[in-house]
């Protein structure tokens, strides 16, 4: 009874997102742009807005908690340590191949060789000053974690958690009762999302179709090549790369990953926001996928701020890109100095919408190409956003059910089921 009432949800999703799409064109078609306009400051946006902040609400306190239970639940420094480290590993390893894949693919497409007329037409965009990469680093450790999570910075409320449970664990039995509340926290945030997104269908309804509204489908058109290259390599990372990872690291079925995970990629695609979907995330990989609860809520928070493949695609493709469009050739060095930069960028890059763009300038300004060239990318990045936040939480996915696995903790009845 629970099931089919679940995959009525996701099938109201996935209705939502089509009708959604449907809806956006043909008022494109069909309605002046300030008729389109209207619609959206009085209805869509509304709509869309309730849903995402009812989502959001719960993300601050929820990784909070997932990470002390995740981190406590461990129980032994030792395995946390291991698993800690196995995650890491992966989440760097795939995030370096995927923006490796990136540059090579885009070297071969070459989509901004000939493209300096775009220069010109290009969007204007407000360079703020690129953080100085060892910053993403010092400032992880919060100097006020209330503060920080008033803030909800991230990184920091993720340094602060881990600690926490790490203590927590340390303590022993004393702090077992507060250990208990927090889980019964947890808990209690989990129901709230479950109502939460009970709204979803109507929320990925106003955001595609807005999205599609506001940008009309045209930018698409003029950035085609580019939009193509970083869709390609974002198809070949979440299908190729996953898919042999779960299949030789995991030793799983991936065709049964991608079967029961696609709903949760639709809410990424249509939030753009890795943190948004971290509820949904974890839920998908506990109930369906078998993996184990103190695995999942240690990978997936840390998962979807720190690891973020899909975005450090769209920062290797952008930035050969923009090289080629300006006519300034990389050498080896510094397409190595990429790889490094946007590994770190994307450890930096908060798992909201439109971020990757910002920490993209850290990237071009370590090897020296014109941070401006990030208005040439600009019309098109919002529809981008949205397909790489699909890629950078599925990468989060695969590392939960993989360290479930390697730690003999994935329920491979459920997996299979
Ligand atoms: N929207 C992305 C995410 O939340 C981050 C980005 O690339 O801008 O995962």
């Amino acid at each position: 009874m629970k099931q089919k009432k679940k995959m009525s949800l996701t099938i109201k999703v996935l209705l939502g997102l089509f009708l959604g799409v449907g809806f956006g064109i043909l008022s494109n078609i069909v309605l002046e742009p300030q008729l389109n306009k209207e619609i959206v400051r009085w209805v869509l946006d509304p709509l869309g807005n309730v849903f995402l902040r009812g989502i959001k609400m719960i993300v601050v306190p929820l990784v909070l908690c997932s990470l002390i239970c995740g981190t406590a639940s461990v129980g032994d420094i030792k395995k946390l340590g291991r698993v800690g480290i196995k995650t890491l590993l992966y989440y760097t390893f795939t995030t370096a191949i995927a923006i490796t894949i990136a540059m090579v693919v885009t070297k071969v497409i070459s989509p901004g060789v000939g493209g300096q007329s775009l220069i010109a037409g290009a969007t204007e965009f407000k360079s703020s000053k690129a953080p100085f990469i060892m910053d993403v680093f010092v400032n992880m450790v919060p100097t006020n974690p209330i503060e920080s999570l008033v803030k909800g910075e991230m990184l920091q409320i993720i340094v602060f958690a881990i600690i926490f449970g790490i203590s927590i664990t340390l303590i022993g039995k004393k702090a077992k009762p507060l250990l208990d509340v927090v889980e019964q926290i947890n808990e209690v945030l989990l129901k709230i999302i479950g109502i939460v997104m009970l709204f979803a269908p109507v929320g990925v309804f106003a955001l595609i179709s807005k999205v599609i509204m506001l940008q009309g489908v045209d930018v698409l058109t003029k950035l085609i090549k580019y939009a193509l290259t970083i869709i390609l390599v974002l198809a070949i990372q979440a299908v190729v790369v996953y898919g042999l990872a779960l299949k030789f690291l995991g030793k799983v079925n991936p065709v049964k990953f991608y079967k029961k995970f696609w709903p949760v990629m639709v809410l990424g695609f249509s939030t753009s926001s890795s943190n948004a979907s971290i509820p949904m995330n974890m839920e998908t990989c506990e109930k369906k996928l078998g993996t184990s609860q103190s695995i999942t809520s240690f990978t997936i928070p840390l998962g979807a701020t720190m690891n973020m493949d899909g975005t450090a695609i769209m920062q290797g493709v952008a930035t050969i890109f923009i090289s080629q469009v300006y006519g300034i050739p990389l050498t080896f060095t510094q397409l190595l100095m990429v790889v490094l930069t946007a590994t770190l960028a994307s450890v930096g890059t908060a798992g909201v919408p439109g971020v990757g763009l910002i920490t993209l300038s850290m990237v071009l300004q370590q090897v020296g190409l014109p941070v401006e060239g990030i208005s040439l990318v600009l019309g098109v990045d919002r529809i981008l956003d949205m397909i790489r936040t699909a890629v950078n939480i599925t990468g989060d996915a695969s590392a939960t059910v993989i360290m479930s696995k390697s730690e003999n903790e994935l329920d491979l009845d459920v997996y299979n089921s």
